[in-house]
């Protein structure tokens, strides 16, 4: 097919058009300075630490096509009738409270999470997650071949993500779920083979103590230590914090 210079100028116009849509979609969902549960969920405290007192690097085009995916699913894939349900909670009062009401004082102290999907299975809540994933990998380094790999088991940072949620539900709504869900989305098949895996959730207090540990190191004063890790590279604080380029693993799956 032959492309005049006008056909080649629409063609840049739309796909300029589109990405400022994406971006338009991706950065209304602008997060509130409250501590998240996907804030304490990563294995490095210094991140979260500095989300909290530095400017971030900007969204790659990349994490922006992510995000965009993840909410268009997330707006129409509903899977019972509680789903997106908001929570905030002071974990050291163990108390619900409202976004509205967290303030610089008390910031430390509370988590807020939205929760994808409540389920009632046999007479109990589990909580459900949807997560995107793709099981073709691009190979930059072979010219850009496609490689297949396999979801054999979830991410142990979404697991926390669902205890951390079991927990507001609890000081909220005064119930226990005792399961959780997630359900893998492959971006490759387009959703076709939804992928659950489902767990134990761990006792309340569990939870508790160790999102309360979390919580101590990052309202403290001084930084914390980094934990370096094969997320580093994709880190928004990359260039602040400068760990050794030598000491960041390898990304392998
Ligand atoms: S670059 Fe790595 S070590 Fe530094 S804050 Fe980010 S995740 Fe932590």
């Amino acid at each position: 097919m032959t492309e005049s210079l006008q056909d080649k100028m629409i063609g840049e116009e739309v796909i300029k058009r589109f990405k400022e849509a994406q971006k338009v979609v991706v950065t209304q969902e602008k997060r509130s300075k409250t501590v998240h549960a996907s804030h304490l969920t990563g294995e490095c405290v210094l991140k979260t630490w500095y989300e909290f007192r530095e400017k971030p690097e900007p969204l790659s085009a990349q994490s922006i096509s992510n995000f965009y995916v993840g909410q268009i699913l997330h707006k129409n894939a509903p899977l019972g009738k509680k789903n997106e349900v908001h929570y905030g909670a002071n974990i050291r009062t163990m108390k619900p409270i409202l976004t509205k009401d967290i303030n610089q004082n008390n910031v430390f102290d509370c988590v807020t999470g939205t929760v994808d999907d409540l389920i009632e299975f046999q007479g109990e809540m589990v909580i459900a997650d949807k997560k995107t994933w793709s099981s073709l990998k691009i190979n930059h380094r072979a010219g850009g071949t496609y490689e297949k790999r396999d979801k054999t088991e979830p991410d142990p940072n979404y697991i926390k993500q669902l205890n951390i949620y079991k927990l507001l539900i609890y000081i909220t709504d005064g119930v226990e779920a005792k399961k959780g869900v997630l359900l893998y989305l492959d971006k490759a098949t387009s959703f076709k083979d939804p992928m659950p895996f489902v767990f134990d959730l761990q006792p309340v207090d569990e939870i508790r103590t160790w999102v309360l540990g979390k919580l101590d190191k990052i309202r403290q004063l001084v930084e914390p230590e980094r934990t370096i890790t094969k997320y580093c590279n994709y880190c928004p604080f990359l260039k602040i914090c400068d760990p050794p380029r030598s000491e960041i693993p390898k990304w392998t799956s």
